[in-house]
């Protein structure tokens, strides 16, 4: 289906971009594991590399698994098409290779996902690249960043593990008016939940590791521009980057993506009942999630989220010891990072992803010694609440 505009996103990830296999009439779209594609004839080739046939030539370039696979998100969010890459932070360095000049300066949100705040600063730095990494949620402190050279406002909204948002309409007029180019990490929220595009972003890239994907069995990543431009820019840029997806990861991505609106609605309603559910057991000192009336932001995740994601971080009264006895007693979560996976997964990063970063440099990122991070799978909520309610019993107060 090649325009799903009017239709709803449950039809969408089902639908959208796909169509039958024209060999033998495979509902699923195969798998065309081919590095390379043959032309019939010298006339054939030329006109594929002069773009006047848009056929295939070579799985870098283009390939139809995951031609299918981008032409699909890309409808997700209303983008001009898609580029899907060997992970999502392939996705965030093609982009910054294809968008920066040497010299040229990003603002970012500080809690943005770790490795992509390493990249600009152990990488694009080399290229004289500046940036300043702030609280996007106050659109105050981006405009006190902003410099003649800057390029690109990047956001991860909600951002990791604060779950603080930050106002993608605002932050797009703010870059209309000073010709900077809005990128939107959009992997928190999924196309579902989350459309930065429809809101004036520029570009909007995931993690299709986590939700798009959703079954924990690949990496993976795709970029989504607004425009034709930009889109060409980007295509450019991958290219010759050569972070290109793989097709049987593409095929598996695809798999994954038509369950994406049933997994994400189921994963949310759990968690919003177990944002309840925690925030009123005695054990706990305060709760982050989006959805509840006690966020920071819940008006602004209402305004421009349609739910609030099935991800939340709490904080235990018994501090780091109870954190480490919390996940070493639940039995369904499992103990690991990532993050949108059919199954449930825990993880307190004082003890594990962040140890070795000092107490203070955590504390300032907001990772407290008692925060305990609950990525919600699509396990029952009884079960879910009931092993909690065991953990919690096992841990000092
Ligand atoms: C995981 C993640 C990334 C990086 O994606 P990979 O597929 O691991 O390369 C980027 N942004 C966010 C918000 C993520 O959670």
């Amino acid at each position: 289906m090649k325009d799903s505009k009017n239709l709803d996103i449950h039809t969408k990830v089902i639908h959208a971009g796909q169509h039958p296999d024209p060999t033998y009439g495979g509902i699923c779209v195969p798998i065309y594991q081919s590095s390379t594609f043959v032309f019939k004839d010298a006339a054939q080739g030329a006109a594929r590399f002069a773009g006047k046939d848009d056929g295939y030539i070579y799985t870098r370039i283009k390939n139809p698994t995951t031609k299918a696979f981008e032409d699909n998100v890309a409808q997700l969010e209303n983008g001009y098409g898609g580029l899907a890459t060997s992970t999502g932070m392939s996705a965030l360095s093609t982009l910054l290779m294809a968008l920066l000049d040497q010299d040229s300066h990003l603002i970012g949100t500080d809690a943005v996902y770790g490795p992509s705040r390493m990249l600009v600063e152990m990488f694009f730095s080399k290229f004289g690249v500046g940036y300043d990494y702030v609280d996007t949620s106050d659109i105050q402190n981006i405009k006190n960043c902003l410099r003649p050279n800057t390029k690109i406002l990047f956001i991860e909204t909600p951002a990791n593990p604060t779950m603080a948002i930050t106002d993608i309409q605002a932050c797009a007029e703010l870059s209309r008016e000073n010709g900077l180019i809005l990128i939107v990490d959009n992997t928190f929220a999924s196309p579902v939940l989350q459309n930065p595009l429809d809101l004036g972003a520029d570009i909007v890239y995931h993690s299709v590791t986590k939700f798009i994907n959703g079954h924990s069995d690949i990496c993976g990543g795709i970029i989504i521009p607004k425009t034709k431009e930009l889109y060409e820019k980007v295509f450019k840029s991958l290219v010759y980057m050569g972070g290109t997806m793989d097709p049987h990861q593409s095929w598996l991505a695809l798999r994954g993506v038509k369950s994406l609106a049933l997994r994400v609605e189921k994963s949310q309603e759990t968690a919003q009942k177990l944002a309840r559910y925690i925030q009123g057991h005695p054990k706990v000192s305060w709760v982050n999630y989006p959805g509840l009336e006690s966020h920071p932001q819940y008006g602004l995740a209402k305004k421009q989220m349609k739910g609030f994601g099935s991800l939340l971080c709490f904080g235990l009264k018994g501090g780091f010891k109870a954190g480490e006895k919390l996940i070493n007693s639940v039995q369904i979560p499992a103990l690991a990072v990532s993050l949108g996976g059919i199954e449930s997964l825990i993880q307190h990063p004082a003890s594990m992803t962040h140890a070795g970063v000092p107490p203070e440099k955590r504390d300032a990122a907001g990772i407290t010694e008692d925060l305990v991070r609950l990525s919600v799978g699509c396990e029952a909520y009884e079960d879910l609440k009931q092993d909690l309610e065991q953990a919690f019993g096992q841990t000092i107060s």
